[in-house]
């Protein structure tokens, strides 16, 4: 009995670790705490997204390139999480990148919508962008972008839903 009490404080203990390990990861714009009624678990955000969503958004996903539905989308509007609505992007900040996936120079908000996370994986260094609401994967960050601000934010668009600009007036 003993020993078992051992464990699960030690579990307890690396718990908290990784915890930590995580949040040294992200930038400097996490000082807000999570909303934790985003907190889903996987089996929640299963039934609220496509099978397609899920892959992208909770796997870490990638969809091909080339295929998204809003590559070549450049209508005015706003683009939003597609898990769960935080509005992420403007049409103003799109641009056309040739990469095959949605791309933007910036994002909405000071910093704080999006969190840029390390990600060793694949044998590449990249930065990973999630959403900073409900954690969902949207694609990665490259520092090649052609406009001022040298950002590509380069995103599925299985991550984004797009509300057109003249459908939100009337909102
Ligand atoms: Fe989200």
């Amino acid at each position: 009995m003993k020993s078992l009490w051992l464990f699960a404080f030690s579990m307890a203990l690396l718990s908290g670790a990784c915890q930590n390990n995580m949040k040294d990861q992200t930038s400097s714009n996490t000082k807000k705490p999570m909303d934790t009624s985003y907190n889903k678990t996987e089996e929640e955000w299963k039934k609220i997204l496509t099978p397609e969503q899920y892959y992208v958004l909770r796997q870490k996903g990638t969809e091909r390139p080339g295929t998204g539905e809003y590559n070549l989308t450049f209508d005015k509007g706003s683009y939003k999480c597609a898990a769960c609505g935080y509005e992420l992007f403007s049409s103003d900040q799109k641009f056309d990148s040739h990469c095959g996936w949605p791309s933007f120079d910036a994002e909405l908000g000071n910093g704080d919508r999006i969190k840029k996370i390390r990600d060793t994986s694949h044998g590449m260094i990249r930065t990973e962008i999630v959403c900073a609401r409900c954690g969902g994967h949207l694609g990665h960050i490259f520092d090649d972008g052609p406009t001022a601000t040298g950002q590509r934010y380069c995103v599925n668009s299985l991550s984004l839903n797009f509300t057109p600009a003249d459908s939100s007036k009337t909102k």
